[in-house]
């Protein structure tokens, strides 16, 4: 058995026969069939012919995702539409045929190289985003003329593709034909196909190294939680990945049964269990599954993929139908978090060597202070329809959170001015930097509560890019010195008498559960397709023996050997 690591890139767990994606570098290689035709207008047939094929393609696959009622993969969708469209293209290769002589596939070549290269260059990662869509449309192009573009037979057992990239139409095309989940050697978590994925609900793990070992490999499991992939996994591994499988079908087919029952463990302690959300539809799903509250709600991705800032009547629409879908239960709306990985198209942010160090999080709020006050009003709008909390990303010190005080009693102030209902607004911080987890005593002191988010703790603590292609794979919440400061802060919130719930990946981490719950953790906030495995999870389990497994997890010397312990192994062995 070999486990790979990558980015987890769309949620959930799946166990399939491996098919590796004729024509990537993953496949074995082929001899590339050499162009047909040296006349200009057999080349220009040619070119036309593969491109409404590639184009048909991408219809296809929009008409699937309409069906299929995602309304992010259709936008992205059209988007590679319109590149089919697009006269440049059609008239940069018909130069480069008639004027240089290229044959089609050379002139593709260079047509798309020529539109994408700016692009590539752009500090904004959406012009690298749309950079990337065109690549894919250029590879897609290049296929209808090796005329590689026939469907592919369904999988008539399941299947998990695996592939050196996969484009967005492409995803929806292997899905369509009853792909489970994908696994890919490039892609990000942030990337399109990524964002497709998951709003088709198929898991998917990207950015996974030393992949071309797949070719050799019947059977794998994928964990799109946590980004992980087992190749032929062994007997043991296979058995608690199906029976993982099972138990999550088995939940969502018999959700109304289960939604009520307390999450609490063996011996009787009670936790609750949130759901992340900040995507179209993920509000509704977690009240339909009957999640407590939504933990952590991503209001960055209003932000994204735009031209111009979401204006405030907009946001408070959305935050007051968050508020009234979740009927009562609390809803944490976490400030924007923009800059590093997350740039906001419109505000033009200068390139940085170490994104994740520089103008992000509250940092990059401070900075453009009409965006943040603009969003601190829109929330503050929705306080009177629910029990609406703010949290504050990329926190480092009580300052950060005394100036968003200042900021929203201002805002406050304006809004009752103009005649504006305004509740009471419970304010947390993210202990998501290793010095807001040392500050933790200094931060409950002034907010109301905390919320670990073990995703940047990890990036932040060990040093680890946790988007890195290399390295990201290091950046496990499970390693020990995260741990420490995860048992600090919520002994530290504990005896301030603050709430504090964990949001980041680690939450949904089934393996991991029994630490964080022997660490003292009672609340957890998981993406919404795991709220209901959590749960069932955690009644299968007894605190006492967590708090043996936590003690254990504390003295190990990495995150490998906590998981290996976690598994019932010797960390010797490992
Ligand atoms: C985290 O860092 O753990 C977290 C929940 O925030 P995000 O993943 O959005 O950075
Ligand atoms: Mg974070």
């Amino acid at each position: 058995m070999t486990w790979l690591t990558g980015v987890a890139a769309s949620p959930g767990v799946a166990v399939g026969e491996v098919f590796v994606l004729p024509g990537g570098s993953l496949a074995p290689p082929s001899d590339e069939p050499r162009p047909n035709g040296t006349h200009a207008e057999e080349q220009l047939a040619r070119f036309d012919e593969a491109l409404a094929v590639s184009h048909s393609r991408v219809k296809q696959a929009r008409q699937w995702v309409d069906d299929a009622r995602a309304q992010q993969a259709a936008a992205i969708l059209d988007t590679h539409a319109l590149m089919h469209e697009d006269p440049t293209l059609r008239a940069e290769v018909e130069r480069a045929i008639r004027d240089e002589r290229l044959h089609a596939e050379e002139a593709v070549r260079a047509a798309i190289e020529a539109l994408r290269e700016p692009l590539l260059r752009a500090p904004e990662p959406y012009l690298r985003e749309r950079a990337a869509d065109i690549g894919y449309v250029g590879a897609q192009i290049l296929r209808g003329l090796r005329g590689e573009l026939t469907p592919l037979e369904p999988f008539e057992r399941a299947t998990i593709v695996f592939a050196s990239d996969f484009s967005p139409v492409e995803a929806v095309h292997l899905h369509e034909l009853g792909a489970i989940a994908l696994v890919a050697e490039h892609g990000s978590a942030t990337g399109h196909t990524a964002l497709l994925m998951r709003s088709l609900a198929v898991p998917a793990v990207v950015g996974v190294r030393g992949l071309r070992i797949c070719r050799d490999a019947r059977v794998a499991i994928v964990d799109g939680v946590i980004g992980r992939v087992a190749l032929d996994p062994d007997p043991q591994e296979l058995a608690e990945a199906r029976a993982r499988v099972e138990r999550t079908a088995a939940l969502s087919d018999d959700a109304r049964a289960h939604r009520d029952l307390p999450s609490e463990t063996l011996d009787g302690v009670r936790l609750t269990v949130h759901a992340n959300a900040g995507r179209p539809g993920e509000a509704e799903h977690a009240a339909e599954l009957g999640a407590a509250g939504i933990g952590l709600y991503r209001t960055e991705w209003l932000y994204l993929d735009r031209d111009e800032p979401p204006p405030e009547d907009e946001q408070a629409a959305l935050y007051v139908s968050v508020a009234e879908t979740m009927k009562g239960r609390p809803v944490v709306l976490r400030s924007f978090d923009l800059g590093g990985d997350k740039a906001a198209r419109f505000a033009s942010i200068e390139a940085e060597p170490n994104p994740a160090l520089g103008l992000r999080g509250l940092r990059f709020a401070f900075a453009h202070p009409r965006l943040f006050e603009a969003q601190l009003r829109a929330i503050l709008r929705a306080t009177s329809h629910g029990d609406v909390r703010l949290l504050l990303p990329m926190v480092t010190g009580v300052m950060d959170l005394r100036d968003v005080k200042a900021a929203l009693e201002r805002c406050r102030r304006a809004l009752e001015d103009e005649g504006e209902a305004v509740g009471d607004l419970p304010v947390g911080v993210m202990i998501e930097t290793p010095g807001a987890a040392l500050l933790a005593d200094s931060l409950a002191a002034e907010c109301d509560f905390l919320a670990l988010g073990t995703n940047d703790l990890a990036q932040y603590t060990l040093a680890v890019d946790r988007g890195s292609r290399l390295v990201g794979h290091e950046a496990d919440a499970l390693h020990p010195a995260v741990l420490r400061l995860l048992a600090q802060v919520v002994e530290v919130a504990g005896r301030a008498g603050r709430s504090v719930h964990v949001c980041g990946a680690l939450a949904a981490d089934v393996q991991a559960l029994p630490v964080l719950i022997g660490l003292g953790c009672r609340s957890l906030s998981v993406p919404v397709p795991e709220v209901l495995l959590v749960q069932e999870r955690i009644r299968r389990l007894d605190a006492k023996e967590c708090r043996e497994l936590a003690a254990s997890a504390l003295t190990r010397h990495n995150a490998a050997q906590v998981r290996q312990m976690l598994r019932g192994r010797r960390p010797e062995d490992t």
